[in-house]
């Protein structure tokens, strides 16, 4: 399938966001920030469904690899977690931060399993209110947490770890990751590691669970997974070289904060590849970052009918 003719442009280094689908956006908003500590840095619309809100959290400024993003369907169908679908997002947190953390869930009612080793790492897995599996995992980042949050910064979130894909096609997927320049770095029973070439949300787990149930996407799973191209030459090549290795990429589009193209894996998972820049303050301050909703240009005239129908959502 691989063109050995097309040449491989520079290495992706890890995690851009990820993006899931939720309930209530009040629900999502207060789970992310009060529970979690992360940042609302931006309140906008889901640009192809200007119904439905799209909520980004993350680092002070919503620095790529901290970005976790949502579009929240209040009464929208519960999805189903299995194959062919991310199975898990890792936050990154201090080593001797999981006990905080327990504590701090039983105190707001998450749920959570006990923690587990993987590989040399220890893993806290919960859920937030919409059953969409998370897990927090001890490391080093070179992220500093929201420092506005009541979470002492020693144990906050520090951006991603990675993401578990638990895919339909585990072969096929680890070799497009290899093509993405992932290094496989271990092995167990049932999961590949591999690691992308920077140093930050640089993790790829991919499962081998064949007898799993297939995934149904909808309320409290991931709906796509994101990677960092440095700007819109690098994401150029980077088309060009998946479309060589049999991949269907869309064009470019403009989702105002960074550009983007899209290629579902062949293990069913929705991969984006996005651009740093511009950025989450290229229409609000970085003081006022999510306090207001942003729409883009292009939706801005239709603003008073947009605003009707979203739902309600208190953010301070
Ligand atoms: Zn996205």
């Amino acid at each position: 399938m691989s063109d050995p003719d097309a040449s491989t442009p520079e290495p992706i280094t890890g995690l851009h966001h990820v993006t899931g689908i939720s309930g209530t956006p009040e629900e999502n908003v207060r789970f992310y920030t009060d529970v979690l500590g992360l940042r609302l840095v931006k309140k906008t619309v889901n640009f192809d469904d200007i119904t439905t809100y799209h909520l980004y959290y993350g680092d002070e400024i919503g620095s790529p690899g901290t970005i976790m993003t949502f579009f929240p369907f209040g009464g929208g169908q519960d999805g189903r977690v299995g194959r062919g679908q991310t199975s898990a997002t890792a936050f990154i947190v201090p080593s001797g931060s999981l006990e905080y953390w327990q504590t701090r869930f039983d105190e707001y009612d998450v749920q959570y399993d006990d923690v587990k080793e993987r590989f040399t790492e220890r893993v806290l897995p919960f859920t937030d209110e919409d059953g969409q599996p998370l897990e927090l995992i001890t490391g080093n980042a070179d992220i500093e947490p929201w420092a506005e949050s009541d979470i002492p910064s020693e144990v906050a979130i520090r951006g991603f770890h990675g993401v578990t894909l638990n895919s339909a096609h585990p072969e096929q997927t680890i070799e497009v990751l290899e093509l993405m320049g992932y290094e496989t770095t271990d092995n167990s029973d049932n999961r590949t590691r591999l690691v992308g070439a920077g140093n930050r949300a640089a993790v790829v787990d991919v499962l081998n669970n064949p007898d799993d149930r297939r995934g149904v996407q909808g309320v409290g799973t991931v709906h796509h997974v994101a990677f960092r191209v440095t700007d819109g030459e690098a994401q150029h090549e980077w088309r060009e070289t998946l479309s060589a290795h049999g991949l269907r990429v869309t064009s470019q589009k403009d989702r105002q904060y960074f550009r983007s193209i899209y290629a579902r894996e062949p293990g069913g998972v929705l991969f984006e590849f996005s651009t740093d820049g511009p950025g989450f303050d290229r229409d609000e301050s970085i003081e006022a970052l999510g306090s207001e909703l942003k729409l883009p240009p292009w939706l801005e005239s239709d603003r008073e009918t947009i605003e009707t129908q979203l739902p309600p959502l208190q953010t301070e």
